[in-house]
């Protein structure tokens, strides 16, 4: 889980949900950015999830689009629900490189 740099608190699961598009910390309410190295790792988790549901849909299912569409939806969804896990915060926004 995500530990804020500037409080030292650790987010819970929900905490971080709830603030996911804002990264603000719910405890002393400053503006926390992701860390350089948790995008990349984060970036690297949505391409393979990505790829395994493309490929999982192409093999498993015969696949029609609004199934497809459902198999994006729930692909989405456990990305959503292991980003707080993988999330490291940072107290400025890191350059890529
Ligand atoms: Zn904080």
């Amino acid at each position: 889980m995500p530990v804020c740099q500037s409080c030292g608190k650790e987010w819970t699961w929900k905490q971080t949900m709830k603030t996911l598009f804002k990264l603000k910390c719910p405890y002393c309410g400053e503006k926390q950015y992701e860390s350089a190295k948790s995008r990349m790792k984060n970036g690297m988790i949505s391409v393979l999830i990505s790829l395994i549901a493309m490929l999982a849909a192409n093999i498993l299912l015969d696949l029609s689009l609004v199934s497809a569409i459902i198999f994006g939806l729930l692909a989405v969804v456990i990305l959503f629900s292991v980003y707080p896990f993988v999330l490291k915060l940072s107290n400025e926004e890191e350059p890529y490189w």
